[in-house]
């Protein structure tokens, strides 16, 4: 049906060392990454059933900070959602958050983007740095107010993120 083929095109975003790869990895592949290339941006496909509808997500998992490589600038233009991500166990990674989220709206002006936020690394609680409350009103500041806290290493709330995301953006599309 032409519903199966409908490609949702996602962006996953934040400061090295946040778990991006291996979040998507975990998503795509069923396994933890203890070692990435950071310097890898590359993107991953995944079919997959959300609320009893087929979805081929198109993820780029991007590496390096703010500066746009051609791939990324194509997947921000024709993006249509967006993952912010941070590491629960590292405070800068979620100031910075927005500045990524500066960063859709360069590219995206006048329009309102599918946003999640996901701290990351909720498996090593003994070194977070980050409030879960801190997190949600962060998400509701920068986009829908979707949040979860998330395990790669656990593959902890890992599809809820990916699924989260295509809902969003079904959400938006409905609205227009
Ligand atoms: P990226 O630069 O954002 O793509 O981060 P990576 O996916 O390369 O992960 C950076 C480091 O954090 C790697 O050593 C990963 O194994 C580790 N890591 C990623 N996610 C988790 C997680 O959920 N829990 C733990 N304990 N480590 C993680
Ligand atoms: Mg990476």
């Amino acid at each position: 049906s032409p519903k199966g083929r409908r490609k949702y095109k996602v962006v996953i975003l934040g400061d090295g060392g946040v778990g991006k790869s291996a979040l998507v990895i975990q998503f795509v592949c069923h396994r933890f990454l203890e070692y990435h290339d950071p310097t890898i941006e590359d993107s991953y496909e995944q079919q997959c059933r959300i609320d009893d509808e087929p979805a081929h997500l198109d993820i780029l998992d991007t590496a390096g900070q703010t500066e746009f490589t051609a791939m990324r600038e194509q997947y921000m233009r024709n993006g249509e959602g967006f993952i912010l991500c941070f590491s629960l166990t590292d405070r800068r990674s979620f100031d910075e958050l927005i500045t990524y989220k500066h960063l859709i709206n360069r590219v995206r002006a006048g329009e309102e983007m599918p946003i999640i936020v996901v701290g990351n690394k909720c498996d090593l609680e003994q070194k977070r740095q980050v409030k879960y409350e801190e997190g949600l009103t962060l998400a509701r500041q920068l986009g829908g107010g979707k949040y979860f806290e998330t395990s790669a290493f656990l593959r902890k709330c890992v599809d809820e993120v990916f699924h989260g995301i295509v809902r969003e953006i079904k959400m938006k599309e409905k609205e227009r």
